[in-house]
């Protein structure tokens, strides 16, 4: 099933499912106690918000090896992880902002799992009973500021650099779905996430022991080889095969 966040006429923002061509209206928590409304409004006439509003946001570095080589390091032991501010969320029809203090803004495909229970020292076996679903994630990163600050917070936490969507695919095979990203159509990014140095199922368990995941909460799962830079006018598309295509402008900073 394919979940939404979105806005519609008469429907200030709710949650949704795909229905072919139609939006129907969920009501209550996604996560928890939820039912689906007999309210159907246009797939194309919605606009589609982020799905989820994570609490937190963990990205994982270097988790592709043809990655980590053409930015001249080794893949780590043990995952790489980062946080992301929740206010670096954009929704499928959000615009990445390029930030003044940055020469160089990157796009980074990935595949986003979207966490739909509390979940605190999970065994990898039982990962997968604590993931609600996936989604698409680009972890737009001003990568010389990301060269010269060591810690990646700022580097990262921009707002509009987290474009998550267009919707949560709970039915995927996350072991093997092909991540691409195309910028003006021009193909940049292409591998499959088998091709993970870490698998999800690791990443839950080793993030799990770190920190509590909650409901909602996003773990980008790394990039693969290929991020490039973004410019003002630029279109990126994100895709990962069995959930979709989200398509995000590129503009510049406006205070
Ligand atoms: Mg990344």
């Amino acid at each position: 099933m394919r979940f939404v966040r979105y806005q519609a006429k008469n429907i200030p923002h709710s949650y949704g499912w795909i229905r072919e061509e139609d939006i129907g209206q969920i009501t209550g928590d996604i996560f928890a106690d939820y039912r689906r409304v007999e309210s159907y409004s246009p797939l194309n006439q919605a606009t589609l918000l982020p799905p989820v509003t994570p609490g937190k946001i963990i990205g994982v570095g270097r988790n592709y090896r043809e990655h980590a080589a053409e930015q001249g390091v080794e893949v780590p032991e043990i995952p790489l992880i980062f946080l992301k501010p929740p206010s670096s969320v954009i929704g499928p029809e959000g615009m990445i902002q390029i930030p003044p203090q940055s020469k160089e803004v990157v796009h980074e495909a990935e595949l986003a799992v979207v966490m739909g229970r509390k979940a605190r020292w999970i065994h990898s076996e039982d990962a997968f009973g604590a993931i609600f679903g996936f989604t698409l994630g680009n972890d737009v990163t001003a990568r010389d500021l990301q060269r010269r600050d060591g810690q990646w917070s700022r580097a990262k936490g921009f707002d509009t650099f987290c474009c998550l969507g267009p919707w949560i695919e709970t039915d995927l095979d996350a072991a093997d779905a092909m991540v691409t990203c195309r910028v003006n159509g021009e193909l940049r990014q292409m591998a499959s996430t088998r091709e993970m140095v870490f698998s999800i199922p690791q990443l839950v368990a080793y993030i799990s022991s770190i920190m509590t995941l909650e409901p909602g909460d996003i773990i980008l799962t790394g990039t693969p080889a290929g991020s490039g830079p973004l410019k003002p006018g630029d279109k990126v598309e994100v895709n990962v095969e069995g959930i979709g295509a989200m398509t995000n402008l590129v503009t510049a900073f406006e205070s």
